[in-house]
């Protein structure tokens, strides 16, 4: 990762350039100025004030002519600007980058210079002026950039130093100031080298404020009780201290690419700063309010967005906190519809076989043969579990297995016709028993035989909704309409706990009448909470901003190419391995990759699994196999890059685990 430092200021004119020349020369460092608007150029100064040569002096990568605001300049020369097109040059020294103008100075639509800086993941040094109204625009600064998850290092104050005023600044805004520069005449190389003694840079450090950084693995091994995890024989678990975009950072300071999106819920990368931003706009106006009774803007925008997005007449949303509640929901909607319609004879539960649904007791009771639930059995009421032919790349007997399927499911809803109050299904990819993929005629095909038997067919989308397999959601592909759809995961762009149970206006309709006891009597605590809705609301305007669905397609694509290559014996970019070392099984759909590893001897399918996992951490990639099920289920922003690099390492790990 480039290290070094981003300088912006409270505006232009404070001094960047100087502070920008100051700081090259202190840690020996690059200089790159990415937008470069007017006929100046500030390269040229830094280039008078360090002496470098111009091998570190970056070009910029935007020139502008005109003296404006850069999205303002494009706008003269008929251009629109995008940051993604901006990368960092190369360089193994330190870089100190120079914006233009201000932190919130528009670049293009929807970007700013607080969004490159985000993206370029460097700390900023805020250049400001010392004297009067420094402590306002400086402060308003740091609130803005924090606010967009910047992490800033520190405050240089330029011009005659005040003591109060750094006193002041240090304290509201809570960083550092770095140094005091006065004016300096005449500026030459000389006199300005003569303050990099002055510079007092803090060491990066995860753990914000005074004193030592508490030992949080200590108070986790003493306190903390994970998710899924043997707690006598797990190794320690691994402190995050930050995420950007793809990448998790621990606190030892290595870099991790997170493969899995953070156990599904991710979609447009970690701590982005539009969601960042949304969040902590809504957390200062409006928290939670109870949702008997109340509304609010958030809650009832996202209902009508998600109305918006999905097929048919989805469109009344049932919000609570996460996949499992979705799906214990739209189970008793379903179960209550039939009562409330005069059928109470409906009460039986159709899911298939692998099929996961979550980890409360409704959603483990149509989840139950995904093995996930040993010993909790009687816990759960009975549910029918109908065979699932999960299917892979160039499956010769998918055909038929399809067939003997659908005939043992054509039969169930014969015999038990009138008698199904819903079918839950998770659409075209079962997630949790191992990214299993169905074709979506057959998803279809048992939705309709559901809905001819006259049982509701609920679709739990909770890990394929938000674009995960290419379209929004994936009932979209299979081209049928639920009555109830489940939504969690993604909803919340992977930043607070939400989830949303859709029901068809038709399911809502059984639900109205003059009593109580006709209504939905489920609810919780914090159903219909502003933050995650205000995060969803900025998730889903993402998906147009940034292209998402395209992005999904080019990882699709990598995953196609690298999938089919690394089961064909010799094809693969490594060594052709004998059979017994192989894998099986691959497929893929949108940004989802699959495939069975069979290393070495057989049955040892969850050592190899962790085997792998090990091997990816070392070389800073975060997989997590379901036992002998190797998958990558990644962020969207994810860049094809780094997805040929997951299967490099695969390929390796096949080479090395396998021999
Ligand atoms: C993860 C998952 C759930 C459960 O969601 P939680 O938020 O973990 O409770 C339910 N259904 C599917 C398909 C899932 O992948």
């Amino acid at each position: 990762m480039t290290n070094g430092y981003f300088v912006t200021g409270t505006g232009t004119d404070v001094g960047k350039t100087v502070l920008s020349a100051l700081l090259c020369a202190a840690l020996d460092a690059d200089y790159f100025k990415p937008v470069q608007t007017g006929p100046e150029s500030d390269a040229g100064m830094v280039a008078r004030l360090t002496g470098l040569d111009a091998s570190r002096i970056h070009p910029n990568a935007v020139r502008l002519a005109a003296p404006l605001s850069p999205n303002q300049a494009a706008e003269l020369e008929g251009a629109t600007l995008d940051i993604a097109s901006i990368r960092l040059p190369a360089t193994s020294r330190p870089l100190i980058v120079e914006g233009a103008g201000g932190a919130l100075v528009p670049i293009a639509p929807g970007q700013d210079m607080a969004a490159l800086i985000a993206r370029t993941g460097l700390p900023v040094i805020v250049a400001a002026h010392s004297g009067l109204g420094t402590i306002n625009h400086t402060l308003l600064t740091l609130e803005a950039l924090t606010a967009r998850g910047v992490e800033v290092a520190g405050v240089a104050l330029l011009g005659e130093p005040n003591a109060l005023n750094r006193r002041d600044i240090e304290r509201l805004g809570g960083v550092p100031v770095v140094i005091e520069l006065p004016w300096i005449d005449p500026l030459t190389r000389e006199s300005l080298a003569a303050f990099v003694p002055a510079l007092k840079l803090p060491g990066r450090t995860a753990h914000a404020g005074n004193g030592t950084p508490p030992d949080v693995i200590a108070m986790d091994r003493d306190h903390v009780w994970h998710p899924f995890t043997q707690a006598a024989t797990a190794p320690a678990p691994v402190q995050i201290v930050r995420g950007r975009g793809a990448k998790l950072f621990t606190a030892d300071g290595r870099e991790l690419l997170d493969l899995v999106s953070s156990w599904w819920v991710n979609p447009h990368g970690h701590a982005h700063p539009a969601i960042a931003g949304a969040i902590a706009r809504q957390a200062a106006t409006l928290e939670q309010v109870i949702f008997a009774d109340f509304t609010h803007e958030p809650a009832a925008r996202l209902a009508h967005e998600l109305a918006r997005l999905l097929p048919g007449n989805l469109s009344r949303v049932f919000y609570s906190d996460n996949g499992s509640t979705a799906v214990e929901a739209a189970v008793k909607m379903a179960h209550q519809y039939w009562r409330n319609q005069g059928r109470p004879e409906r009460t039986r539960f159709a899911a298939f076989t692998g099929g996961y649904h979550g980890d409360t007791a409704g959603a483990m009771s149509v989840g139950l043969s995904s093995g996930f639930y040993k010993g909790f059995e009687p816990l759960t009421f009975k549910a029918d579990f109908l065979p699932y032919p999960a299917t892979w790349h160039d499956d010769p007997d998918i055909e038929e297995r399809e067939r003997n399927a659908l005939a043992v499911i054509g039969n169930y809803f014969g015999v038990h016709a009138g008698c199904v109050a819903a079918l839950a299904i998770e659409p075209l990819v079962q997630g949790a028993s191992g990214m299993r993929m169905a074709r979506p005629a057959f998803v279809r095909k048992v939705s309709e035989l559901a809905r001819q038997a006259g049982a509701l067919v609920i679709y739990d989308e909770v890990m394929t909704g938000f674009g995960r397999t290419g379209t929004m959601f994936a009932c979209e592909r299979v081209e049928f309409t639920p009555d109830i759809i489940c939504l969690a995961k993604g909803l919340t762009a992977g930043f607070l706990p939400m989830a949303a149970t859709v029901a068809t206006e038709a399911v809502y309709d059984g639900f109205k009448g003059q009593t109580f006891d006709r209504a939905l009597a489920h609810g919780h605590s914090f159903t219909g909470n502003p933050l995650g809705c205000a995060a969803a609301l900025a998730g889903l305007t993402l998906f147009e901003e940034e292209s998402t669905l395209s992005r999904i397609a080019a990882l699709e694509a990598v995953h196609a190419e690298r999938l089919s290559a690394l089961a064909q014996p010799g094809t693969a970019r490594t060594l052709a391995l004998p059979h017994h070392s192989g894998v099986a099984h691959p497929r893929w759909l949108g940004s989802i990759g699959a495939v069975d590893v069979t290393l070495g001897e057989s049955g040892y399918g969850a050592a190899i699994g962790s085997k792998i996992k090990e091997f990816f951490l070392t070389r800073g990639l975060y997989a997590r196999p379901l036992g002998e099920v190797f998958y990558i289920l990644p962020p969207y922003c994810l860049t094809p890059d780094e997805l040929h690099l997951a299967y490099d390492v695969l390929e390796e790990a096949r080479a090395e685990l396998g021999g």
